[in-house]
């Protein structure tokens, strides 16, 4: 029988083939990659079999869930990426322990988040989310695309924020290049003004190759690497 630790690494490096194939067709250096696992509904000893594989980068989206376990964690040398939809009342538990907040959306959630990491003594690393659904899907998170250049100017005013770049899951049901294709135009609009927010949080388990053909720097990576959810996370 397969352990869990053989089992993450052996998933571990199919992922990390993948990444290098689609590099090696899209003309981009691995190393320009950072791959953060997805660790939602899996335990806290799924997260301490990754750091022992050498993974740095871990990823939640629900605070109470993300919370407890990067609690249990605290020992380990990780950097926590909180990708979720977030509430306003959610951002001082998350400035405790996140590093970096992909999910921000709107004005007022800026706002709330420079307030809890003031609070926390914490500078946090945040992106703006882009929503990339035609029409708008009211039930997913992200901004407009003509909102996202604002919100950036936002949070690089805010003291206890660093602006990184931007972050965006690919619509259901559409093609990921296209979508990505949408998701660089706005990268290139918000790097007018902002050059160094250079992150581009995008591509998962099935779409990480367009997301690195499209110039992805981050990729969200659950499934492939943990194994498939028992319900949605
Ligand atoms: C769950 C999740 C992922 C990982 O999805 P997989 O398909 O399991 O790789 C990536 N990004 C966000 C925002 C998620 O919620």
């Amino acid at each position: 029988m397969t352990s869990r630790r053989d089992e993450i690494l052996a998933n571990l490096d199919r992922v990390n083939r993948r990444i290098a194939d689609a590099c090696a067709g899209a003309g981009r250096d691995p190393a320009e990659l950072t791959l953060i696992v997805i660790t939602k509904t899996y335990p806290p000893s799924d997260i301490r079999l990754l750091s022992d594989l050498g993974v740095r980068n871990v990823g939640e989206n629900r605070d109470q869930e993300a919370a407890g376990k990067a609690a249990e964690c605290a020992d380990l040398t990780l950097t926590w990426h909180f990708v979720g939809q977030l509430q306003r009342n959610k951002a001082p538990s998350v400035a405790r322990y996140s590093d970096v907040v992909h999910s921000v959306d709107r004005p007022r959630l800026v706002a709330a988040l420079d307030r809890a990491a003031a609070r926390a003594g914490r500078r946090l690393g945040a992106l703006v989310q882009v929503d990339l659904a035609q029409p708008k899907d009211p039930a997913r998170g992200g901004a407009a695309p003509a909102d996202v250049t604002d919100l950036g100017a936002d949070i690089a005013a805010a003291d206890n924020l660093e602006l990184r770049g931007l972050m965006a899951v690919a619509p259901l049901g559409e093609d990921p290049a296209a979508a990505f294709a949408r998701l660089r135009e706005v990268q290139t609009q918000l790097r007018r003004r902002f050059p160094t927010a250079d992150w581009l949080s995008a591509g998962m388990s099935g779409d990480l190759e367009a997301a690195i053909a499209a110039g992805a720097t981050h990729l969200r990576v659950g499934s492939a690497v943990l194994g498939e959810r028992a319900h949605v996370g």
